[in-house]
């Protein structure tokens, strides 16, 4: 079967942009309570896995951060063979600020962890750095540059616009990760979706 594996911080807006991509066929929007589970969802002949968010949970304790980074992990593990892509969400203004708040600490932000992560195991990886509404368009190119290399992609972002996709699930701007979704599923010879 075929799997996409949707992962990001809580709060990137990562069920908003699961909204604006497949409507009401994945069940999202906030679960109550923090849950450790993936929630899956069938579309057509793909699996759409939306994973727990991780990172700080306002009233959680670093201890289940820590267990929603190991299951997520372990679920990766486990399914690596089936998962053909991985879409990780970013808050993309808020992206620089964070890694280099994980740096000044001499620890891997998670983000970053789980992007070497999934590339580690063969999984083709998009990045979706979501909420780019909020940037000034001066700043935009800058920006993606900046986050591009935090993820140790070297700039111009633009070299990674196979990679990259700002967009903005909150205006419905998804042209970027709708356009590299299409053409990873037509690489998989799928043009059925998006
Ligand atoms: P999740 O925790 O990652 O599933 O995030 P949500 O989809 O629940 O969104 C978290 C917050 O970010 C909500 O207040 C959303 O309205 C907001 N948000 C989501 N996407 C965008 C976006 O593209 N732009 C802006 N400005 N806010 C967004």
């Amino acid at each position: 079967s075929f799997e996409i594996i949707f992962v990001g911080r809580s709060n990137v807006g990562k069920s908003s942009l699961l909204r604006e991509l497949f409507g009401a066929k994945v069940r999202v929007g906030k679960r109550p309570g923090v849950t450790l589970r993936p929630a899956h969802a069938q579309v057509s002949d793909m699996l759409i896995t939306d994973m727990p968010g991780f990172g700080f949970m306002s009233g959680v304790k670093d201890r289940k951060q820590d267990i929603v980074k190991d299951k997520t992990v372990h679920y990766i593990e486990d399914n690596a063979k089936k998962i053909k892509l991985g879409v990780l969400v970013i808050d993309g203004p808020a992206f620089p600020q964070i890694v280099d708040r994980w740096d000044s600490r001499d620890q891997i932000p998670i983000d970053v962890e789980m992007f070497d992560f999934l590339r580690e195991v063969g999984i083709d990886t998009i990045i979706a750095a979501n909420k780019m509404d909020k940037v000034k368009e001066s700043e935009y190119d800058p920006l993606l540059d900046e986050i591009a290399a935090r993820l140790g992609l070297e700039p111009p972002w633009q070299n990674w616009k196979h990679i990259i996709a700002p967009i903005s699930a909150k205006k419905g701007d998804m042209k970027a990760l709708k356009g590299l979704l299409r053409d990873r599923l037509h690489e998989m010879k799928r043009d059925d979706l998006f």
